[in-house]
């Protein structure tokens, strides 16, 4: 299968040129023609390596508007690290989608500096879950209008305690958002937050 048969806008498709992505993986195979096509939740179970960001990151980057500042797209990852990897990933892919700003949340940096960037307008928010929560909670960062929300290395943010971070955080967003998991194993307790927060999900694997 070739990026162009999944679906995806020119835009998109130029960037993936200049990467020099050939062929789609396994992963973008699967994911990206059903969350470009249903608004439907999804449970991913994909290493790191397997080409995940892209998978969720370019359905996301075609269904928001970039015309509009309103925050549409959330992406909670365990690490810091992590954050500005795919916040880095998504702006090479978003490359030329005018008007686009993905912002960086995370902890150990100038909330004030973070907090001046998200005022610009941030169409896609990548976050770690406690400076997220922080944030919210000190009405620095609107969600109530996210209409897709990540959950990306759900096992890992689970190891390090972020349950009830994430709980909160998704207390303050739309019920009717969809919600795409993505984790390299499934313990109960990944099993358990798809259950709480996701209808009816469909199940991936790779
Ligand atoms: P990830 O699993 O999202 O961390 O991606 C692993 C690496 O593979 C990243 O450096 C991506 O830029 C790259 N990548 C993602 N999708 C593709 C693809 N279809 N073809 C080639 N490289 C890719």
């Amino acid at each position: 299968s070739t990026f162009q048969s999944l679906g995806l806008d020119e835009n998109l498709l130029q960037a993936i040129t200049d990467l020099g992505f050939e062929t789609p993986s396994e992963v973008q195979q699967k994911t990206i023609p059903i969350l470009l096509n249903e608004e439907t939740d999804m449970v991913s179970l994909a290493q790191t390596g397997t080409g995940k960001t892209a998978a969720f990151g370019f359905p996301m980057l075609q269904k928001i508007n970039a015309e509009s500042r309103t925050t549409q797209g959330l992406i909670l990852s365990p690490t810091r690290e992590l954050c500005m990897q795919i916040t880095n990933e998504m702006e090479a892919y978003g490359k030329y989608i005018k008007g686009l700003n993905v912002v960086a949340i995370y902890g150990g940096a100038s909330i004030q500096d973070q907090a001046k960037q998200i005022k610009k307008g941030a169409q896609i928010i990548v976050a770690t879950p406690g400076r997220m929560k922080d944030m919210i909670g000190r009405r620095m960062i609107d969600i109530s209008k996210i209409e897709y929300c990540v959950l990306d290395e759900a096992d890992e943010m689970l190891n390090m305690g972020f349950y009830e971070d994430i709980t909160e955080i998704l207390s303050h967003s739309p019920k009717d958002k969809s919600t795409w998991l993505f984790s390299a194993t499934m313990p109960k307790e990944v099993a358990t937050i798809a259950k709480k927060f996701m209808h009816t999900p469909v199940e991936i694997t790779v």
